[in-house]
């Protein structure tokens, strides 16, 4: 029987979205929620315990029993205490249930087990979480039965942000009121808002349940920290957009099935370019919604993963050897009516708003490529970044042909007066349909990418939140708009100020574009010399959290404060340096217990074949088993003594004041001994009986789903 899913009837069924606040509030409450929502105007307490209790009966209706404040603090993942509606039992030992407006707009999770950087000693415990009503709660479905799910914010008591998603509404609001000023300046006087628009393509991994429970570097770090590489990797480029596979399409139906009753826009799904890798991109939607639904698909896409015997691999690098997994995070601005500020139109070069916004954001990045490389640090993006099938550890723009010579007109004649258009597509096959190709090729390895009417920021790390980058790409684009209004705005003649800025913009900023292969060895040499900042480690980048420059620009916009940001930068080396921590430790355990006992058995096996064959006749030849044990042996000691150098160095580390000083002693001391020890055993992996060896291998996860 076929199996039909209805999409446009359970699209955001669990969701209470405008429709279903439509049909529930009272028409007043409505208005006054909505007002709320689209203008940021204060809700009332009635306000607020009209809307719970509709929002509790809708939710009852959905099968839930718990109401849970949903945040996104700074571990990493999002978190959630969940409560029933049931309160205390009357006379007649009956419960009610009840959500109350104070229950709605306020919580208070314990924060001294959050990660704060400083910001709150441990006994201040008090933080709060705060109603986002701009993110539609949702019933969520798992084996705790249904939960109400209120996306929040998290503050400690004296305000300051300890979560993604209070900075990012800060940012939000800031870009939002200098894009006004912006579109204002060029006669614009009917749109209400502007507001940043993400679409975040999703990278994962698929590996079987029963081979991931073998391995006890996937189960605590999330990759595989040994491992030799298949006699097939990626070359053969036959899993990019692939078939794909029963069991994975099986899969992805459900996944999306999950997501599009929670509202989220499962759109395109595909094979990615490493086997067992693959995508899932959603329609773009306001940046806050945006990433909230990046984190209820991530969740989605490892519930899921889970009931089909599989595992979804988040990591940024969970195989050395073949690509790894990244968010492209896809953002343009657009007003409330339906203008992006970032399309081109067909003549680029005659559409000035375009051409100021376009130099504003090449002005932004050339200034702030520290900040925007910082946002998409994480250790696992570590491993990933600089490697040859990722965006290398540099910002650049790419701007593609079009525009990079309206750019070169801007720069060498002050005025732009052509753009190239797209020619007709020849296919030299007559049946073919005839069409315009778009005027500029895309580039995959630039990472921040103009394609069309968007940039797209292809550094993120796949289990990254994407509020970091959003945070930077809102406020910077805001400074830049900021700074061009306050001129804009004095000028007598708007016209001849507005080129002038365009043309400064362009020859200061020009630095920042590059087209070519950022993947060549050549381009770190070229950005070197151009005084690019180049940040290979997430070590290396965090420091440009605290400058004066990101402080002056964060602290203008009141998106972070010193302390906020000073507070982020701690917790970042604390995380980083707790990361490595557990993979040294995990690759010590799997040496100890795992490898270095099966090589001996190995090594066994031949030493008793040596001897058991010479026993025959003293004449037979044994050189096969005498060479490969005499290889094994080897490798064998030079894997205990590099796994006794790296206990050492992890002994060592404690000794290390917390923050900058311990993160730099992992990066620099603890991370090389890791790649010390990996060598030999990937080399014993090769030779060891494959029967012998203690877990599935590379081939076994990657080919074998
Ligand atoms: P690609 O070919 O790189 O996959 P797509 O056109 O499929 O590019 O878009 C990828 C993502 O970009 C999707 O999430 C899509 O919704 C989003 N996107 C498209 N247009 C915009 C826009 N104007 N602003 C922000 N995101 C956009
Ligand atoms: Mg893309």
């Amino acid at each position: 029987m076929e199996d039909y899913t209805n999409v446009k009837e359970i699209f955001g069924c669990d969701v209470f979205n405008d429709s279903v606040m439509q049909d529930r509030l009272p028409k007043k409450v409505y208005r006054e929620l909505k007002k709320t929502i689209e203008d940021g105007k204060e809700l009332s307490m009635e306000i607020a315990d009209v809307v719970a209790h509709e929002m509790k009966e809708w939710a009852i209706e959905k099968g839930a029993t718990h109401y849970c404040h949903w945040f996104q603090p700074l571990t990493g993942v999002t978190a959630e205490k969940h409560d029933a509606f049931v309160t205390a039992p009357k006379e007649d030992g009956k419960v009610l249930l009840s959500f109350s407006g104070k229950e709605l707009i306020k919580g208070e999770p314990d924060a001294s087990s959050f990660p704060s950087g400083g910001l709150r000693a441990t006994f201040e415990a008090r933080g709060y979480t705060t109603w986002d009503c701009t993110s539609p709660a949702f019933v969520r479905h798992d084996a705790a039965g249904g939960i109400l799910c209120i996306p929040t914010a998290f503050c400690s008591y004296t305000g300051e942000a300890l979560d993604q998603k209070t900075p990012l509404l800060r940012s939000m609001e800031a870009v939002n009121t200098q894009a006004l000023r912006l579109i204002r300046l060029f006669g614009n006087t009917t749109s209400k808002k502007v507001t940043p628009s993400v679409g975040a393509e999703q990278e994962y991994f698929l590996v079987d349940k029963q081979k991931w429970l073998q391995r006890k570097d996937l189960i605590y770090t999330g990759r595989t920290l040994f491992g030799a590489m298949p006699p097939k990797g990626q070359e053969m480029d036959d899993h990019y957009f692939g078939t794909i596979r029963q069991r994975i399409s099986a899969y992805m139906k459900e996944v999306n099935e999950e997501c599009w009753k929670l509202g989220v826009t499962a759109k395109t799904q595909h094979n990615e370019v490493a086997p067992a890798q693959h995508e899932l991109a959603p329609i773009y939607a306001p940046v806050n919604i945006a990433a909230d639904h990046n984190q209820i698909m991530m969740r989605i896409l490892k519930k899921v993963a889970s009931r089909h015997g599989m595992r979804c691999l988040l990591h940024e690098k969970p195989f050395a050897g073949v690509n790894g997994s990244g968010k492209h995070n896809n953002w343009s601005l657009t007003t409330d009516d339906g203008i992006n500020l970032l399309e081109p139109g067909k003549t680029p070069h005659e559409n000035i708003q375009f051409l100021l916004v376009l130099t504003c954001i090449l002005k932004a990045v050339d200034e702030h490529a520290d900040l925007l490389r910082e946002s998409a640090a994480d250790v696992g993006n570590d491993e990933r970044l600089g490697g040859n099938e990722a965006p290398p550890a540099v910002i650049s723009v790419f701007l593609g042909e079009q525009l990079q010579d309206v750019l070169e007109q801007l720069i060498s004649t002050g005025t732009a007066t052509h753009s190239k258009t797209g020619e007709i597509l020849d296919t030299g096959v007559k049946t073919l349909p005839d069409f315009m190709k778009d005027a500029t090729d895309r580039n995959r390895t630039s990472p921040f990418a103009f394609t069309g009417n968007k940039f797209e920021f292809r550094m993120v790390g796949s289990r990254d939140s994407i509020s970091e980058c959003n945070v930077v790409l809102n406020t910077i684009a805001a400074e830049v708009f900021r700074d061009a209004c306050d001129r804009l705005e004095a000028a007598d003649d708007f016209d001849t100020a507005v080129h002038d800025l365009i043309k400064e913009y362009a020859i200061q900023h020009q630095r920042i574009v590059f087209n070519g292969n950022g993947y060549a060895p050549e381009w770190e040499a070229e950005a070197k010399r151009r005084g690019l900042p180049i940040l290979p480690s997430m070590v290396d980048a965090i420091p440009a959290l605290t400058t004066d420059k990101a402080v002056k620009l964060f602290e203008s916009f009141n998106v972070f404060t010193r302390a906020e940001l000073e507070s982020r930068a701690e917790i970042q080396y604390e995380g980083y340096a707790k990361a490595i921590n557990i993979e040294a430790k995990t690759m010590i355990d799997i040496a100890t217990k795992q490898i270095i006992p099966a090589v001996i058995r190995y090594t066994t096996v031949l030493a008793e074949s040596i001897n058991s064959v010479k026993a025959v006749s003293a004449s037979l030849d044994v050189s096969v088993q005498t060479s490969l044990l005499e290889n094994a042996s080897a490798l064998l000691a030079q894997t205990k003594a590099a796994m006794d150098a790296l206990s050492e160095l992890v002994a060592e580390a404690d000794a290390h004041e917390e923050g900058r000083d311990r993160a730099v002693f992992f990066r620099e001391c603890v991370v090389p001994a890791m790649k010390a020890l990996r060598k030999p055993v990937d080399e014993l992996e090769m030779i060891v009986d494959k029967d012998m060896w203690p877990m599935p291998s590379y081939g076994d996860l990657i080919f074998e789903v």
